[in-house]
């Protein structure tokens, strides 16, 4: 994609902190990090989120997510840390490139989730779980 900063990274068009890179997924640190050592893992297909990731890219991606972790762990002696996705205006998708966001945390680093949990009212667990069970498909690797 000409207009995607991802895909310049990829083709190296503009430069950034590479940690990790194979013929399928690249890591990069995060120009604005939560924590420095922030680091985001991206296939290298254009793809604009999760469910648009390739079959054969899954693995990679998870794989490449497990060897920068194990690094931050080692090199910035951290206790914890998150991995997630942003996917959709929504949700807060920037970049629409999927990527995988690792970033250290710190003991009382005060970053915080603001989450209001809700409860289920009667009967609606049940019903959710009937609802979404009948859109489960078989994936088709
Ligand atoms: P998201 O908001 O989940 O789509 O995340 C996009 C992330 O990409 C943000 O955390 C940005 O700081 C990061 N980002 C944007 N441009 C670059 C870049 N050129 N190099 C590294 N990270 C970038």
């Amino acid at each position: 994609m000409t207009d995607c900063v991802f895909c310049k990274i990829i083709s190296k068009e503009i430069p950034a902190e590479v940690l990790y890179e194979n013929d399928k997924v690249i890591s990069v640190l995060d120009i604005n990090p939560i924590h420095l050592g922030h680091a985001l893992i991206l296939p290298k297909q254009h793809c604009n989120d999760f469910l648009d990731l390739p079959d054969q890219t899954y693995h990679s991606l998870l794989q490449a997510a497990r060897i920068v972790t194990s690094a931050l762990l080692q090199s910035l002696k951290i206790e914890g840390y998150n991995l997630f996705s942003n996917n959709g205006i929504i949700a807060g998708q920037s970049v629409f490139h999927f990527h995988l966001h690792i970033t250290p945390r710190y003991r009382e680093d005060n970053i915080r989730f603001v989450l209001n949990l809700k409860k289920y009212p009667d009967g609606d667990l049940k019903r959710y779980g009937t609802m979404i069970r009948k859109y489960i498909k078989s994936p088709a690797f």
